[in-house]
């Protein structure tokens, strides 16, 4: 009889919620992971993530190596995998985290069935985050739907206990005795081996101390970039909130947003299938221009900050924060292209894509979304630029062609645009 552990988006062997219940059990436990198909047949063959999660395999691989143990690593469905699994061994428990997702909340509905059939039992832990689901609500029970009153509520539950790590190295001989195996080749699974290094797995204190004052200016590498280990589960969200402590609130803070959009995602089915959060936006008229869409997609709008941005993303699979939230607004404001369009587009270009944290950028950008603010801020690309590019250092490195002749005229007058996105979300959104 043996345990499992099912390792998704928690790649790492240290502080891993399932991952200590399971090694604390009496029976061996088998760690395995799924190359899913459902996922991997949507992609394309230079995905830069499959490549990141190839290596971050390859490195537990090592690492459960030094204790004779090995990850069983499938491509196959889910169910496949556990299909095959239960012919293999008698499985009595399988341990995994959540994910707050409509098609893994799907998944792992469907794979606790299966397993039941043969008595096994799926155990499921919170690991992605600090709090979840509604651990944070308001007095009466109900979700908060604005992030300043629900960050104040989150920073006042806060103790040490929810920031503590779980001891998991002592337990490590608990991992099945097994000969190594090897992963499928990224090219039999219909990939690239993509050539790129990955942000590093660490902050430094350095730039804690200075992320108030720098993180705003996409010029500098003013933020840690860990969005893809966050992702991935390669850090530890417990750690990095414990280094954060202190040493820079700010960026505390934004951790905090990242709680704030996964608990919003867990609340509200409506925002997992792809509705607005606030329905009455569904309502509204967009233009919807394809051509329009791929001016914007291609970074040739003829607004160098939103063009930049849009350039910074189709080569690094990396956008400045700041940027996403202005080519974000130019997308539904001033062109009138459905936010989804644009989250889509972000979906497949961005190395930490998550789809609570781009759900919620995007809704926050088309006004339809858990915001304080009323419909009618339209971004000012020019402004923007001067408060935050003002030496044109980030534009620069991305619109080179901007001191010649050759950079298209802006697509739509700002001030046109703006009242035509004024009177369009006016239109429906006015009674309201
Ligand atoms: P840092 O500034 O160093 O922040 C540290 C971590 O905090 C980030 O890695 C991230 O996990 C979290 N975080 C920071 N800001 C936010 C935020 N506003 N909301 C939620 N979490 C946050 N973030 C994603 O992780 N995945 C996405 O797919 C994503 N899509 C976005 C789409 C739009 C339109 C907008 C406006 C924002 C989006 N964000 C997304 C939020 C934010 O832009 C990124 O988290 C951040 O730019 C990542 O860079 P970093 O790791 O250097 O962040």
């Amino acid at each position: 009889e043996v345990n499992i552990i099912w390792f998704r988006r928690d790649l790492r062997l240290t502080d891993n919620a399932a991952l200590y219940h399971a090694l604390k059990g009496e029976l061996p436990v088998v760690p395995v992971f799924v190359f899913d198909t459902n996922i991997l047949n949507e992609l394309p063959a230079e995905d830069k993530r499959v490549t990141f999660i190839y290596q971050a395999l390859e490195e537990m691989q090592q690492q459960l190596l030094e204790f004779g143990s090995s990850m069983e690593v499938y491509y196959d469905t889910p169910e496949g995998m556990f299909t095959a699994l239960l012919t293999k061994y008698s499985v009595a428990h399988v341990f995994t985290n959540h994910d707050y997702e409509q098609y893994a909340i799907d998944r792992d509905a469907a794979i606790k069935e299966l397993l039941k059939k043969q008595n096994a039992i799926l155990h499921t832990y919170k690991d992605q985050v600090i709090f979840e689901r509604s651990e944070v609500v308001k007095d009466d029970g109900t979700p908060y739907t604005v992030f300043t009153p629900y960050s104040r509520k989150w920073k006042a539950k806060l103790t040490e206990f929810y920031l503590s790590s779980y001891p998991s190295k002592k337990y490590y001989k608990q991992f099945y005795q097994q000969n190594p195996y090897g992963l499928p080749s990224l090219e039999s699974m219909g990939f690239e081996q993509v050539e790129i290094s990955f942000p590093a797995k660490q902050v430094k204190n350095a730039l804690l101390e200075h992320y108030k004052d720098t993180r705003d200016f996409p010029g500098v590498k003013g933020t840690s970039h860990l969005g893809i280990h966050l992702r991935f589960g390669t850090i530890s969200i417990r750690e990095l909130a414990r280094k954060a402590q202190g040493k820079s609130e700010v960026f505390l803070n934004e951790l905090i947003w990242r709680d704030f959009y996964h608990m919003i995602l867990a609340q509200f089915a409506h925002v997992r299938t792809g509705e607005s959060f606030r329905q009455e936006y569904d309502r509204i008229p967009w233009r919807n221009n394809e051509k329009e869409f791929e001016r914007w997609c291609n970074g040739q709008t003829g607004y160098p900050i939103v063009d930049a941005g849009m350039r910074e993303l189709n080569t690094t699979g990396f956008m400045h924060n700041r940027v996403r939230m202005i080519t974000a607004s130019f997308l539904t404001k001033h062109l009138l292209i459905d936010w989804r369009w644009g989250e889509a587009y972000f979906a497949e270009k961005l190395l930490d894509y998550d789809y609570a944290a781009n759900n919620g950028g995007w809704q926050w950008a088309a006004g339809s979304g858990c915001d304080a603010a009323p419909y009618f801020r339209v971004f000012n690309p020019t402004l923007q630029t001067e408060r935050f590019d003002k030496d044109r250092s980030y534009i620069k490195k991305w619109v080179p062609e901007l001191e010649g002749f050759e950079y298209p005229a802006p697509m739509v007058v700002h001030e046109d645009a703006r009242k035509r996105a004024l009177d369009t979300y006016g239109r429906v959104l006015k009674n309201n």
